[in-house]
């Protein structure tokens, strides 16, 4: 999307080879004209799939993911990020890596906000390695809900996750892909 593509170039920093920093628009002070036309251009991607859910996992997902859910009409859940897990069946629970940090996360979601007849659309900011995507998608599995499509806002093209998931054909709608970075330029090229 050409939009977000300025706009990473004009606000966007490049902070190292592997990490861009937009916290002035999307995941700290957040655009929310920016979001609203990321979700239309979502909306319009999927509106051959029956989406009654959009999902997402705390915390920089949270605001993408409402302005998405208003624009389909439908609820938002987000995975949460917990301390003590509570294997009881009341949560489907996973684990997942945080890129930005480098340590391991419980993440949970309530079995009452997920299940068999949810047709789900996630959406994340950011797309690295898939550690995230892939514990929402087995959270996805644990309930039984079927995931019609995947929306990031920015995938980092040569980091391998979003890739990985078209090969196994999940639908991976990506609104920028950025095929290289420069910490020492600041250039960043992106995928056509
Ligand atoms: P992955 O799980 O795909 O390796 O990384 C995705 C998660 O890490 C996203 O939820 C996002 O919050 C964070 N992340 C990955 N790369 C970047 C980056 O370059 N910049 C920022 N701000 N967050 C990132």
């Amino acid at each position: 999307m050409r939009l977000l593509e300025d706009r990473i170039r004009h606000d966007g920093t490049v902070k190292s080879d592997q990490v861009l920093k937009v916290d002035s628009f999307l995941n700290h002070q957040i655009d929310l004209g920016l979001l609203r036309t990321m979700a239309h251009q979502w909306c319009e991607d999927f509106k051959d799939a029956p989406i009654n859910k959009v999902l997402t996992i705390e915390a920089s997902g949270i605001a993408i993911a409402a302005v998405v859910a208003e624009e389909f009409g439908v609820p938002v859940v987000f995975a949460k990020k917990s301390q003590s897990v509570n294997l009881d069946g009341t949560v489907y629970a996973t684990q997942i890596t945080s890129f930005t940090h480098g340590r391991v996360y419980d993440v949970i979601v309530s079995t009452k906000f997920l299940g068999k007849d949810d047709h789900v659309l996630i959406v994340d900011d950011f797309m690295a390695n898939g550690c995230a995507m892939e514990g929402l998608l087995e959270i996805c599995q644990a309930a039984g809900a079927k995931v019609e499509g995947i929306g990031i806002a920015v995938e980092k093209g040569f980091q391998p996750g979003g890739d990985r998931l078209r090969e196994r054909g999940y639908r991976v709608d990506s609104l920028a892909i950025i095929e290289s970075m420069d910490p020492v330029t600041g250039q960043i090229t992106f995928r056509p």
